[in-house]
């Protein structure tokens, strides 16, 4: 176990903007892991890659990080491994050094900034695929009492963009594996929108895992603004669920208003569509901004500070409310 006193995260955040944390906990090794006190009501923040946090303070009091990357096979047959891997392994490279060694799955995910043990927190997902469907088993500490606790996929209780780790009972859970059921067949999904036009325009008519994880690589670097250039936590809303008829009525007044189904009552609309329209791309507030081209991304586009960001991300939510009567929920961690 390492602690660092009054230590600079400014640069380990998404947003890039000034904190501090007075102590900051980082478990280095498994066997640290008995030695992590009993925090009580104490308990520090728990951080991974800092990439889904708006700071809005520049200061914190604590943290604390696991920050092991073993990996390790626990099961492997053949059509199937189980691989335990450390919280603190960088997302994408945990997933292309499972593609090197002929393990699939988890493809549609490459490039999402961050660590292994965030992953399962907001389930995360993208083009098609989340991270629950690869997702066994996650392995933890309870920080108030110092109890160590595995919890199945069903009991992590996974659904969009949520978890069982985001509720308020969990919220001192420190991941420190999780266990991936990868294939050792391919099952490439390429259906999604973008993806498929991608294969199209290349001429691929048969795309392996591989293909789409490049293909994945390729979109998403021209789409999404990289966050160690330009200060940024991806998306920041949820894409709203509305009912069908609330959306009907909205269609009549927009008739482009494009929609998703979630099920036989609901629909999901795309946040960053609702944002556009209402005319926030490119706009800027202080050192706040909405990227030019994605306007479900708020930016750090000149020196902002937590609170610029934060102010910024309230206008959109109050004229997205006033256009279309929708409230948008931040994806994104706020520590007001
Ligand atoms: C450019 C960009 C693109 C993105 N694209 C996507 C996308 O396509 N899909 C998507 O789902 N997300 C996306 N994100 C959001 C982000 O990458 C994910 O939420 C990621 O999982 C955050 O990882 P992190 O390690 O940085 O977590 P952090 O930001 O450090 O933490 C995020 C949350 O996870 C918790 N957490 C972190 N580590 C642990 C742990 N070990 N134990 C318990 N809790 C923990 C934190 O407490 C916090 O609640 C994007 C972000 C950026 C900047």
């Amino acid at each position: 176990m390492n602690i660092l006193h009054n230590h600079d995260l400014t640069q380990s955040t998404g947003f890039k903007t000034p904190l501090h944390v007075r102590k900051y906990i980082l478990i280095e090794h498994e066997k640290d892991i008995e030695t992590i006190p009993a925090f009580g009501n104490d308990i520090p923040l728990i951080i991974g890659g800092g990439t889904n946090y708006l700071f809005v303070k520049t200061e914190i009091d604590s943290a604390i990080s696991y920050t092991g990357s073993e990996i390790t096979v626990i099961e492997d047959s053949n059509l199937t491994s189980v691989i335990r891997v450390g919280a603190g392994k960088v997302w994408h490279e945990f997933i292309i050094e499972m593609l090197d060694n002929g393990l699939f799955g988890l493809e549609n995910l490459v490039l999402i900034p961050g660590t292994v043990g965030a992953a399962p927190v907001q389930n995360i997902g993208a083009y098609g695929r989340e991270v629950a469907e690869s997702i066994q088993t996650v392995h933890g500490i309870q920080l108030s009492s110092g109890m160590r606790v595995s919890l199945s996929n069903e009991q992590c209780q996974f659904t969009y963009r949520h978890s069982i780790f985001k509720t308020k009972d969990w919220n001192d859970f420190l991941i420190t594996h999780v266990d991936f059921l990868l294939q050792k067949i391919e099952y490439p999904m390429a259906h999604y929108p973008d993806v498929q036009a991608y294969f199209t325009q290349q001429e691929i008519h048969e795309p392996h895992c591989l293909d789409i994880a490049h293909a994945i690589m390729d979109i998403r670097q021209r789409k999404l603004p990289d966050p160690s250039i330009i200060g940024n936590a991806g998306s920041f809303f949820k894409n709203p669920i509305i009912d069908i008829s609330t959306y009907q009525t909205l269609k009549s007044t927009y008739p482009d208003m494009p929609s998703y189904p979630v099920d036989d009552k609901t629909v999901k609309i795309p946040a960053g569509w609702l944002i556009d329209k209402a005319g926030w791309k490119g706009f800027r507030h202080n050192g706040a901004g909405v990227h030019e081209h994605q306007a479900l991304v708020l930016i750090n586009a000149n020196d902002a500070f937590g609170a610029d960001i934060y102010a910024l991300s309230h206008m959109v939510q109050n004229s997205i409310l006033t256009m279309y009567g929708i409230t948008l929920e931040p994806e994104v961690n706020i520590i007001a």
